[in-house]
This record gives C-alpha cells, sequence and structure tokens, in this order.
C-alpha cells in the first residue's frame, strides 16, 4: 500500500523504513525492505506493525545504498512474510500496490516454463516476468519495460535489480507514484510525503509511464515507450 525507493549515498534501510512511517496513515498489514550491499541483493520482511521490520533490522541488519520499501495491504494471499513485499525472482526484486488483473494467465504461463512460485501473490509475476526476460537475454530496464506491456490492472510498482547499484525502474498505472530529484541521489515514493525529508523537487508519473531511475536522474517514457518530458515541482511539506 506504500512504496518507497532510494538511490542514495548513505546507508538506506533506516531512511526507507523513516518513509515508510510516513506512508503507515494508508494502513498496511505487513512491511518489507530489500537493499544492494556492493551489488548483492538482501531483503526483510515481517507481519505487523513497522515497529515488528525495525526490530528485525536491529537484530539482522541490511547495509546498502539502494533499496526499496514497501507497506502492504494484502488483496491477494495472506498477510504471512512469504506474502510481503519485496517479491524476489533471479536478480529481480520488486515492491507493488494495486492489483494485477490477469496474473493468473501469467504464472500459468511462466510455470509451464519451469518457474515456481513461492507466494500466493498477483505481485511475484511482475518480478518473475522480469527475470524471464532477463533469462531470455534483455538488459534490465528492458526487461521491466517487456514485463510492464504485459500487465492489466491498477498498479503502482519499483522494481531493484541484483548487481544494478545504480538503477531502479519506476512505473504508475493507476496508483499515483512520485520521482523525487535529490542532489546525487533519486528516490520514488507513493506520494511527496514520504520523500519530504529527503526532496522537495517531485516529478508525478502520469497514467501509463514509467522511468529508468539512476543517480543522475530519471529517463521517463509513456505507455507507448516514447520518451516524455513531466514536469518537476517544488512542493511544501511540513516535516
Ligand atoms: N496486490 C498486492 C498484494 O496483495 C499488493 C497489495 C498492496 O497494494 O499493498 O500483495
Amino acid at each position: 500500500c506504500g512504496i518507497v525507493g532510494i538511490l542514495g549515498n548513505h546507508e538506506v534501510a533506516p531512511i526507507i523504513l523513516d518513509a515508510l512511517k510516513r506512508l503507515e496513515y494508508r494502513g498496511y498489514d505487513s512491511a518489507g525492505i530489500a537493499t544492494l550491499n556492493h551489488g548483492h541483493m538482501e531483503s526483510r520482511r515481517a507481519v505487523g506493525k513497522l515497529a515488528a521490520l525495525s526490530d528485525l533490522l536491529v537484530q539482522s541488519p541490511i547495509r546498502g545504498h539502494s533499496g526499496i520499501g514497501h507497506t502492504r495491504w494484502a488483496t491477494h494471499g495472506a498477510p504471512t512474510e512469504i506474502n510481503a513485499h519485496p517479491h524476489r525472482a533471479g536478480s529481480v526484486a520488486v515492491v507493488h500496490n494495486g492489483i494485477i488483473e490477469n496474473f493468473r494467465e501469467i504464472r500459468d504461463e511462466l510455470a509451464a516454463e519451469g518457474r515456481s512460485f513461492a507466494s500466493e501473490t498477483d505481485t511475484e509475476v511482475v518480478a518473475q516476468l522480469a527475470a524471464h526476460y532477463i533469462d531470455r537475454g534483455l538488459a534490465p530496464g528492458d526487461a521491466a519495460a517487456a514485463t510492464l506491456s504485459r500487465l492489466e490492472g491498477a498498479f503502482a510498482l519499483c522494481f531493484l535489480f541484483e548487481g544494478e547499484e545504480d538503477l531502479m525502474v519506476a512505473a504508475r498505472a493507476g496508483s499515483p507514484l512520485a520521482i523525487g530529484h535529490g542532489d546525487g541521489e533519486m528516490f520514488v515514493g507513493s506520494d511527496a510525503l514520504a520523500l519530504a525529508p529527503m526532496t522537495n523537487r517531485v516529478t508525478y508519473l502520469q497514467e501509463g509511464d514509467y522511468a529508468i531511475i539512476r543517480r543522475g536522474g530519471a529517463v521517463i517514457h509513456d505507455a507507448a515507450g516514447n520518451r516524455v518530458t513531466r514536469e518537476m515541482k517544488t512542493v511544501s511539506i511540513d516535516t
């Protein structure tokens, strides 16, 4: 129900946790974070309040300057640790708000190819499909774009890829998503409030847009894959 992504220059796990707290007002039943530690992906997920995830991160910290986080409001699959996001397949991790309407069709297709699914969520097909395209030779950004072109439903998504410290892909189809611009850092959030302590310079993705995000900036494409320019706004929010 809440999404955060950071390509930063500091340890991101505490910053992501803090941003997730700012999205708590939306409600959630579980939460999780994935980071890249020298390219290697690590993740922690916990059922219940963010305090549970926070405790887990104290016991078992994860490091890295790139990461994504999520608060989940379960729609498909019970609120369990295995169904909590980020969902992982191969080198791909995904956080997702909303519903992938055609997930059964995609899951059946991928299962027929021998891919096995760990969770009961609609979300996992997104990670599995992107991993499938990467296995077929696509670069991570292209694999995400190919995946997005298959998805039906109302959703916001953020992808992170193992071995790719300077890449996130964010997409919006029906659920709002903001890209935050820092100085040599970039952010993704469900709303500008989540990003308020980090930046007040925000670009809202428009319906169908996806963004290839690196620390140097974001390249935004519309649903047809054309490069587009979206206005950057300076928002004022009391932190
Ligand atoms: N449909 C997804 C799930 O049940 C995402 C729910 C959400 O928006 O948090 O895992």
